[in-house]
């Protein structure tokens, strides 16, 4: 638009708005709602709602220091480099609990370890090679590449050999004519919707193909099928299968499973298609007995009300494929640099801040449940929890999930969030899979730009190169401003 045209435009607008400033309702028809003076009003200045000017000016000063202080990534450096992946049960997982704890106790949190007991997977030997297929070339076998479900049972330790069937749905492979899959590898060939991911609904693509990595092992065993397979969930052409936990439903034969990558689903529905194709796949996992593991608690204590909480969270267990850097050693640090801004500004909010990384979300929340199950009678207390576990881009507000009232709650605090791009306020039903155990507690999270996160998403590439240090900084300055705010607020949030 030319410059003159925006002048004009801009005048008639200023124009307008002194006119609806000015306007008075007609006096015979008294407004049933807010009249529209109000309105603008209250977007110009929605108020300081729960908290004094003083507070949303300490506020600001945690989003500021969250956006430059080297804390969080350089925690995060430790946990994926140093430590490493950090699957339930394993020695590395242990190490991060030791570690994680020790470095809440040198910031004067008030540490304590809460037993749990989680199962313990340990991934073995995993390839594939198809054997025969229509244009081999005799003598010759072509790689596929795979990765383990977590929990999956081995095949014999020198594979099997089977002919693979394709189907891209349940519904289609329930309408396969009746022993079509028996002893057969069967394929659930479900894409991960990239459009939905690119228009930044990538929970939703997820949601949509992380039930054939879920079921597809129980639909397989109760058709008759030797094995199976899924296509990866998630959304980057790099040949990199992505894990994630599987299910045996009692009743059915459990089946070993593996995820392919999204080039091998291609490739074997294109060769499917042509004639019979024939794969051996060995995959050498083990159940080994539960062990006992920990959630880490650190309590920021409140000056006024130390027994009301707000839990400022993410989950310490990682696959193991990469080293846990956005799933979800981002959400560990984020929260770390709660309490470390709180002891650093020398905050003390009334009610306290609890730092708690979870044990075991992956494999089925075994630490979110032992709390939950733990603070049943402590539940009315917990004031809200927050939870990051979605990366660590750009974070453009808060999700929270409760009473649709919390958004006009929030208002305040998304006001001090807009510097950095974080005022909208979204209603979700969950906010975290951890807190979503704890029932009727207001849940939070940062609403994180989930474009790219399913592009890495429990494999090999999730590494500590991923995380932009800009947007790790913003994560934690809405982690540190709404945990603030719900702690120290004249009011509690409502639920
Ligand atoms: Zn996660």
């Amino acid at each position: 638009m030319p410059v003159s045209q925006r002048i004009l435009l801009v005048a008639a607008l200023g124009v307008f708005a002194q006119t609806v400033l000015a306007q008075t309702p007609p006096a015979q028809a008294p407004p049933s709602g807010p009249t529209v003076q109000d309105r603008i009003a209250r977007m110009m200045s929605p108020g300081t709602g729960a908290w004094t000017t003083d507070q949303l000016a300490t506020m600001t000063l945690l989003r500021d220091a969250a956006l430059t202080d080297p804390y969080a990534l350089t925690e995060l450096r430790h946990l994926t480099d140093n430590i490493g992946p950090r699957i339930s049960g394993s020695p590395q997982a242990q190490a991060a609990v030791d570690y994680v704890a020790a470095e809440m106790r040198a910031l004067g949190a008030d540490v304590q370890l809460e037993k749990t007991t989680v199962p313990h997977w340990v991934r073995g030997e995993e390839t594939g090679a198809l054997t025969a297929w229509p244009g081999q070339t005799p003598g010759t076998t072509q790689k596929i590449v795979l990765t383990a479900l977590g929990s999956s049972v081995a095949t014999a330790p020198d594979g099997l050999t089977a002919e693979v069937v394709v189907v891209n749905s349940f519904d289609e492979a329930k309408k396969l004519p009746a022993g079509a899959v028996k002893g057969k590898i069967l394929l659930f060939n479900k894409p991960f919707d990239k459009r939905l991911a690119a228009q930044g609904n990538g929970l939703s693509a997820y949601g949509q193909a992380v039930l054939y990595r879920g079921a597809g092992p129980s639909v397989a065993a109760s058709l008759g099928a030797a094995a199976v397979l899924v296509r990866s969930v998630g959304g980057a052409d790099y040949r990199l299968p992505h894990t994630g936990m599987t299910y045996y439903p009692a009743g059915l034969p459990k089946i070993p499973a593996a995820a392919v990558t999204d080039e091998d689903a291609d490739l074997l529905a294109n060769l499917t298609h042509q004639g019979p194709v024939t794969m051996r796949l060995v995959l050498t996992p083990q159940t080994l007995p539960a062990v006992q593991s920990y959630n880490v608690i650190a309590d920021w204590k409140g000056t006024e009300h130390p027994e009301q909480i707000v839990i400022v969270s993410g989950h310490l267990d990682s696959w193991d494929l990469g080293t846990g850097a956005i799933d979800d050693g981002a959400g560990i640090v984020v929260s770390m640099q709660v309490i470390h801004l709180l002891q650093k500004l020398g905050v003390h909010p009334k009610r306290t801040v609890r730092f708690i990384a979870w044990m075991d979300e992956e494999q089925g929340g075994e630490g979110a449940q032992t709390y939950a199950q733990e603070h049943a009678a402590d539940l009315p207390n917990h004031i809200g929890a927050l939870e990051s576990d979605l990366g660590a881009d750009h974070p453009d507000g808060v999700t929270y999930a409760g009473k649709p009232e919390l958004g006009d709650y929030l208002r305040p605090v998304a006001q001090v969030l807009d510097a950095i791009g974080a005022s909208t306020l979204t209603g979700g039903e969950e906010a975290g899979e951890d807190i979503g155990f704890l029932k009727g507690v207001p849940g939070f999270t940062p609403t994180q730009d989930s474009r790219f996160y399913f592009n890495y998403h429990h494999t090999a590439a999730d590494t500590f190169d991923k995380i932009d240090p800009q947007h790790l900084g913003e994560n934690a300055a809405v982690m540190a401003v709404v945990a603030y705010a719900l702690a120290d607020a004249s009011t509690p949030a409502p639920r």
